[in-house]
């Protein structure tokens, strides 16, 4: 491969969650082309490296590691390139980096992004559920009473929730969303971009009951739709409403404020106050 020189500093290197097809291009580029390889694991980061056909030094990494091993790959960053991944996905994402990514910040280094997979947005393109706003809490907490309380912190949150999970914890963090959460619809989506890929919706009692029948394997992202919409207004408060706003407003202001309100269609709600207007 041609590989082009890389200039000194750190890149964010995403790799695949599952498919080894998803490694981008670039990430190969620059996985081919860098000095070090920074990982959490060498052997996984060994194997991928493998399957690529590249040999690269590898140093273990993890934000738990000493200063003086973060301060080996900040002095090696300042005159050479030193890639920065995970065992699968994007680094930081619920994986290591961030003290790595601040530190090098704070002092200068450039810091390059190669992105790719993540199993938090592969999951949401298949749930079905809003995408325009989302809020990803990483992994909830093991105890009963911790999963609980984050759950009850969630729950009014406007957004779908994403979580990481495991397969021993899952039906427990489900029977924890059938109660703190009720009503919402839930999706698992299990092995992403592997053989076995699967995204299952219901609520969470019927999803709690189909995995403890059919206890899952593997990877798992946890999906919480957003809380309903607030029921729609009855029409008549709806007229009593366009009334007291065409008291001091102008008849399309009027329609605008109230539809804008109640997430309404306001060329409907214009149209109501022009019968209201006779
Ligand atoms: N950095 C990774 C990313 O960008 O997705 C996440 C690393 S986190 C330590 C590992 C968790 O990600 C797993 O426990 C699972 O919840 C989720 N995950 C990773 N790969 C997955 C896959 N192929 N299918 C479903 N979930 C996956």
């Amino acid at each position: 491969m041609n590989t082009p020189a890389l200039a000194p500093g750190l890149y964010i290197v995403a790799t695949p969650i599952g498919n080894l097809g998803d490694i981008s291009r670039r990430a190969i580029e620059v996985l081919a082309a860098c000095a070090v390889v920074a990982c959490e694991d060498t052997r996984v980061t060994g194997g991928l490296l493998h399957h690529l056909g590249l040999k690269r030094p590898l140093r273990r990494y993890d934000d738990h590691a000493s200063d003086a091993a973060r301060e080996g790959l900040l002095g090696e960053m300042m005159h050479s390139p030193v890639a920065l991944v995970s065992d699968a996905g994007t680094p930081l994402i619920s994986d290591p980096g961030y003290r790595l990514v601040r530190e090098a910040r704070a002092r200068g280094i450039a810091v390059t992004t190669i992105p790719g997979a993540s199993a938090l947005v592969a999951a949401l393109t298949l749930a079905g559920l809003p995408t325009d706003r989302f809020l990803f809490a990483g992994f909830l907490p093991n105890k009963d009473k911790a999963r609980g309380d984050v759950l009850a912190d969630l729950a009014a949150v406007p957004a779908t929730l994403v979580f990481y999970e495991t397969g021993p914890r899952l039906v427990a963090s489900l029977e924890a969303m059938a109660q703190v959460l009720p009503g919402r619809e839930i999706a698992v989506a299990r092995e992403l971009t592997k053989l076995h890929e699967e995204c299952r919706t219901g609520t969470a009692q019927e999803l709690a009951a189909h995995f403890t029948a059919h206890p899952p394997r593997g990877e798992i992202v946890l999906l919480a739709g957003p809380p309903g919409a607030p029921e729609k207004p009855a029409e008549a408060d709806i007229d009593a409403e366009l009334r007291a706003a065409l008291a001091d407003l102008p008849a399309s202001k009027a329609a605008g404020l109230v539809a804008k309100k109640h997430g309404l269609d306001r060329k409907a709600l214009y149209a109501r106050v022009m019968e209201l207007k006779g």
